[in-house]
């Protein structure tokens, strides 16, 4: 067993635009008696294990919750949920030193969800990084639930500590893509090359951001198709050029550009769309370029409603062109577990999805960054 501080460094998020790091962070009480009066089956009690972390990377609800705070988040708290973290004791399934990707989601396991094994739906569910202290901190303390449901999966070597750190988001990716065409199973076989029939599929991303670029990658080497990407930033289109997007078109909503995205399309629009972009004009982009038919894949939480700035979905596009939407929310260990080996099969080549590392102390400095559209993820390294 390694050694466990008492007091460690972390990054304390105080309320909207403050967060600066304290020296002598505890770990928290993990608040499991909040929800304790329905669930009966945990023991609340329970002490989980502590990590130490490697490498954290800022995802854009970070930098959400930096600028307005979050219904969900009460500060004090340590923000960061894409994490890559190392086992400091041993435990039934594990040796201390080992490096693993960590579940987020602590769920209840009482609720009809949990028995189902959709703990990212929970009804009473903690959250690292948003309810409970996350990753941002040289130490974190992980509930004996999340280690019950398999939520420490160990990593390869071949995968670096910020590329494990982004297992979270290729996870939830993968969780969006599951409910397009496979109603949630699973859509990853290793030595299949192609285990949807979707490659006769025309694809659209709509969001030039990490996650646009990480479904980019599935649904091209995955899933076999020629997706297209519209985005906002020249050097983001660059990257996803790069990776292999068939053509990439600037997004403005105009009547030009939309014309100019369906006159691409072979047909009359595009049989899968994907919204990875939290602008409310990326939802009625979607339903424009959207073939009769076709599938519109919500996937980014879209910005809350501001007046005259409210996300619109025309019921009539839905019902006369027959389109079905999905949504998708977080992930579930089988979602991480197929991740993990989608990475180190480089299907997914997350390495390509960090472009900046920093410390602990620059923290703030990566907040703006990941808001202002800056590079692709930042890792921060404790
Ligand atoms: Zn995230
Ligand atoms: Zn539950």
């Amino acid at each position: 067993m390694k050694e466990i501080p008492s007091k460690f460094r972390a990054a304390v998020f105080y309320g909207p635009g403050r967060i600066s790091v304290d020296s002598k962070r505890e770990f928290q009480p993990l608040r499991v008696s909040e929800y304790d009066n329905n669930a009966t089956n945990i023991k609340s009690n329970s002490r989980g294990t502590i990590l130490k972390v490697r490498s954290c990377c800022v995802c854009g609800y970070d930098a959400r919750v930096f600028r307005n705070g979050h219904r969900k988040v009460k500060p004090p708290i340590v923000l960061g949920h894409e994490i890559c973290a190392e086992t400091l004791e041993d435990t039934s399934i594990m040796s201390a030193g080992t490096r693993v990707a960590v579940y987020p989601v602590l769920p209840c396991l009482s609720c009809k969800y949990c028995y189902y094994k959709m703990y990212n739906l929970c009804t009473n569910m903690q959250e690292v990084g948003s309810t409970l202290d996350g990753g941002f901190a040289e130490y974190m303390h992980i509930p004996q639930e999340t280690v019950q449901i398999g939520g420490l999966l160990p990593l390869p070597d071949s995968l670096g500590d910020d590329e494990a750190s982004l297992i979270e988001p290729l996870a939830c990716c993968l969780n969006g893509i599951s409910q397009i065409s496979h109603n949630g199973r699973s859509i990853y076989r290793r030595g299949s090359s192609n285990a949807l029939q979707t490659d006769d599929k025309s694809v659209a991303i709509i969001g030039d951001g990490p996650i646009g670029l990480i479904h980019l990658q599935l649904f091209k080497n995955l899933l076999r198709t020629k997706p297209i990407l519209i985005g906002k930033i020249s050097e983001r289109m660059d990257i996803a050029r790069s990776l292999g997007a068939k053509r990439t078109f600037f997004s403005n909503n105009t009547d030009a550009t939309v014309s100019e995205i369906l006159q691409f399309s072979d047909s009359d629009g595009y049989d899968l769309v994907v919204v990875a972009s939290s602008d409310p004009s990326a939802l009625e982009l979607a339903t424009m370029i959207a073939s009769k038919g076709s599938t519109i894949s919500v996937f980014a939480g879209i910005k809350e409603k501001s007046a005259g700035n409210a996300a619109t979905l025309d019921p009539n596009i839905i019902h006369y062109n027959q389109i079905s939407v999905t949504g998708s929310f977080s992930s579930t260990p089988d979602n991480f577990k197929q991740a993990i080996q989608i990475a180190t099969d480089k299907v997914v080549d997350l390495s390509k999805i960090v472009t900046r590392q920093c410390s602990l102390d620059r923290i703030t400095d990566a907040l703006f960054l990941t808001e202002n559209y800056k590079g692709l993820r930042t890792a921060v390294i404790p």
